[in-house]
């Protein structure tokens, strides 16, 4: 009924997020456009992902023509992780940042993250999960859970920052 869809409709969902190297200098004002779209930012880090965990986080396009320039890419500089939470949080933030193609972005919805601080289609100043199943991942790769810390399962531990 339709109290029970509109109960539904305004579940929270979390999401994660990423700053990559190419926009690091322009961490103030990304978080500031996030904390104006309405989200909540639960976990944040700072980090620099070693290639194995770059490789791990993008597994998805190992095979790809861009994968091994993505994983140089990636691996560069610093990075900002964070959880984002909020209603239908997956797909708000992915509107936020906009089309993967920086070029493209500018072209269509100009005041997106990618439009704005991103260069082309690889160095797109953001990163956001596409899905439930990829932001659950994602989440778990940058802030395991006490238990995968506890059993010594946490995947994300050689990184410089964390050690
Ligand atoms: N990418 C690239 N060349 C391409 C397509 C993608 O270097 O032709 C990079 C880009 O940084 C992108 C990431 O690979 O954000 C992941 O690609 P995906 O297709 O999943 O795009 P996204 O979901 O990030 O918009």
């Amino acid at each position: 009924d339709d109290f029970t869809r509109c109960r539904l409709s305004q579940q929270k969902e979390r999401t994660l997020g990423i700053i990559k190297p190419d926009a690091c200098g322009k961490v103030g004002q990304i978080l500031d456009a996030i904390f104006q779209s309405g989200f909540k930012i639960t976990k944040l880090k700072m980090c620099q992902l070693t290639r194995n965990e770059a490789f791990e986080f993008y597994q998805e396009h190992q095979g790809k023509t861009f994968f091994d320039g993505l994983i140089s890419f990636m691996t560069s500089g610093p990075i900002v992780a964070f959880e984002l939470m909020g209603v239908d949080a997956i797909n708000k933030w992915r509107e936020v940042i906009g089309p993967t193609d920086s070029c493209e972005a500018r072209k269509g919805a100009p005041v997106s993250l990618r439009a704005r601080f991103g260069k082309d289609n690889q160095q797109n100043a953001c990163h956001g999960s596409d899905s439930l199943a990829s932001a659950a991942r994602e989440i778990e790769f940058f802030f395991p859970s006490v238990a995968a810390v506890r059993q010594n399962t946490a995947k994300l531990c050689e990184c410089t920052c964390c050690v």
